[in-house]
C-alpha cells in the first residue's frame, strides 16, 4: 500500500461531482487531501500554490466519491464463478454453500483479494459483506493489504433453513454475532466495521433478530439482512403473525436507522411507510435481481422508497448470481429500469442514480457524515473517471456520460482513506494476474474435490 504521509492534491479535474450538499459540479477544480481527509476542494486556480508532497495530474478526469456496494459477497464465490445455470431455483444456494464450505482460510484469503480488486478497479472504496466471510482473521489482510474499507458480520441462523447454513442455537448465534462486533468492529484505521448479521428473518427466531438489534444499539453499529418478499414468505408471514413481513419486524421492534433491509423486493405500501417511520434503510441489487426473474421491473419500488425519504444504496449481490461485481452496472441499471416499466422517462434520473450509488448509500450505511461526497472533513475516498476514452465523448454532461455511457473500465485512479490504492488502471497492492491464476486453481480443486458440475449448453470440443 502507497503511504499517505504529507499532503496530496488531486490537480485541475475537468469535473469534480462532489455530490454534496448543492450538489456542486466544479469546473477545472482541485482537491487537497491530508492524513486521509479532504481538507480543501475548489477551482484549481484557487488552489494553484497550495503545496503539496504529491500532485496528481487529473486533467481529463471527472472526479466523484468513491463508490459504495452496500450487498457484495466477497469471500468465496469468485472460485467457482460463473459455473451455475441461470435455472438453477431453489438449489442455488445449497450448492453455493456447499462449495463454500470446501474453502479453507487461505482460499478465502485469495477469493476475498480478487473480489477486493475487482471492486477497487470498479471504483468502488466501500462495500459491505453480509456476513459471508467465514475467516475474517484470514480475510482481515486482505483488507489491510488493500486498503479497502468495508463493512463485515458473521451471518447466523437459529432456524432449520433450506439454503445448508448452519443451524445455532439462539444462545450461539447471538454469541457469534457479539463476538465478531467486539473483534472487529473499528479495526484498520476505523476502515473496517463490524455489523449484527442474521441471515435472514425466515431463518431467524424472534429472539435471535431482538438480539441482534440490542446488539446494533449497544455497540453503535449496525445491522443488515437479507430481506426478500417473495410470495411464499408473505403467506408464511401473514399466516403466522396477521402482517408482513417487515411489518412483523417493526412490531417486534427489529426496524430503525441502524437497520438495512436488502433487496425489499415485494414489498408494499405498509411495509415501507414502517420502513419509512422507523427510519430503516435498504440497498437494492438491480444485476441480481434482473438476472433472477424476480420481477424488479413490475414490482420494484425505489421511486416509492425514495419518496417517503429513506434512505436507499445500491449492490450487487454475489459474483455467481448477478455477476459482475461493479456498482456502475447496479447505477445505470437503477437509472433504467423504472423508466421501462413505469413508462416514464421521468423516473430515476440519473443524477438521482449516483446519489445511490454515493450518498444515498452512505447514509445508508449510517456513514453518510464520514464518506459519500467530496466534502473539507470527510475521508478522502475518490475516483478518477480517465474520459480520454471514445464511450466519455463528447463531454459536456458528465453526469450523464457517467451514468448512462462509462463503466467501470474507464476507472484510473482509486483512492481510499487518502491512500492511492489503484493507479494507472491497476491494484497496487498486488500482482493481479498472479492472484487470478491463484483463484482459478482454487477454483478447479474444489470443483474436482466436489464433483460439482453443470454441462455446458454448447459443446466444448
Ligand atoms: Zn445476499
Amino acid at each position: 500500500m502507497t503511504d499517505r504521509d504529507g499532503r496530496l492534491k488531486i490537480h485541475n479535474a475537468r469535473f469534480i461531482l462532489t455530490v454534496d450538499a448543492g450538489r456542486r459540479i466544479i469546473r477545472d477544480g482541485s482537491i487537497l487531501v491530508e492524513d486521509g481527509r479532504i481538507v480543501e476542494v475548489g477551482k484549481a486556480a484557487e488552489l494553484e500554490s497550495a503545496p503539496a508532497e504529491r500532485v496528481i495530474d487529473a486533467s481529463e478526469m471527472v472526479v466523484t466519491p468513491g463508490l459504495l456496494n452496500g450487498h457484495a459477497h466477497i469471500s468465496y464465490a469468485h472460485a467457482t464463478r460463473g459455473i451455475f445455470p441461470d435455472t438453477l431455483g431453489p438449489d442455488y444456494l445449497p450448492n453455493v454453500f456447499r462449495l463454500q464450505g470446501e474453502l479453507d482460510e487461505e482460499a478465502e484469503y485469495y477469493t476475498t483479494l480478487l473480489a477486493i480488486v475487482e471492486l477497487l478497479k470498479g471504483g468502488t472504496t466501500c462495500f459491505m459483506d453480509p456476513g459471508s466471510t467465514k475467516f475474517l482473521d484470514a480475510c482481515m489482510e486482505a483488507y489491510e493489504q488493500s486498503g479497502c474499507r468495508i463493512i463485515v458480520g458473521t451471518h447466523v441462523t437459529d432456524m432449520p433453513n433450506p439454503v445448508n447454513l448452519p443451524q445455532y442455537s439462539t444462545a450461539e448465534a447471538i454469541a457469534i454475532m457479539e463476538n465478531t462486533i467486539r473483534e472487529y468492529d473499528h479495526r484498520l484505521d476505523d476502515r473496517v466495521r463490524a455489523w449484527a448479521m442474521p441471515f435472514d428473518a425466515s431463518y431467524s427466531t424472534d429472539e435471535l433478530l431482538r438480539a441482534a438489534k440490542r446488539l446494533a444499539d449497544e455497540y453503535d453499529t449496525g445491522l443488515t439482512l437479507h430481506q426478500i418478499n417473495m410470495p411464499s414468505v408473505v403467506a408464511a408471514s401473514v399466516r403466522a403473525h396477521g402482517m408482513r413481513p417487515i411489518e412483523y419486524l417493526e412490531s417486534l421492534g427489529v426496524l430503525g436507522e441502524n437497520v438495512l433491509l436488502s433487496h425489499v423486493i415485494g414489498v408494499d405500501d405498509a411495509e415501507m411507510d414502517a420502513m419509512a417511520r422507523t427510519g430503516a434503510t435498504t440497498v437494492m441489487c438491480p444485476s441480481q435481481t434482473l438476472k433472477q426473474g424476480s420481477g424488479i421491473t413490475r414490482i420494484g419500488k425505489l421511486p416509492e422508497l425514495l419518496e417517503r425519504g429513506i434512505s436507499v444504496g445500491l449492490g450487487t449481490d454475489a459474483p455467481n448470481n448477478s455477476n459482475l461485481m461493479e456498482t456502475m452496472r447496479a447505477m445505470y441499471l437503477a437509472a433504467v429500469i423504472y423508466k421501462d416499466g413505469r413508462q416514464d422517462t421521468s423516473m430515476i434520473p440519473p443524477e438521482t442514480a449516483l446519489e445511490l450509488a454515493t450518498i444515498r448509500g452512505a447514509e445508508a450505511f449510517g456513514m453518510g457524515d464520514e464518506i459519500g461526497s467530496v466534502e473539507v472533513g470527510k475521508k478522502a475516498d475518490l475516483v478518477l473517471f480517465d474520459t480520454r476514452r471514445a464511450e466519455w465523448r463528447t463531454l459536456f454532461n458528465p453526469v450523464n456520460n457517467l451514468v448512462y455511457n462509462a463503466d467501470g473500465r474507464s476507472v484510473h485512479t482509486v483512492l481510499v482513506d487518502g491512500r492511492v490504492v489503484v493507479e494507472d488502471y491497476k491494484p497496487v497492492f498486488v500482482d493481479e494476474w498472479a492472484l487470478i491464476q491463484k483463484v482459478q486453481q482454487i477454483g478447479e480443486d474444489v470443483l474436482a474435490r466436489t464433483g460439482v458440475s453443470f454441462p455446458s449448453r454448447w459443446p466444448v470440443v
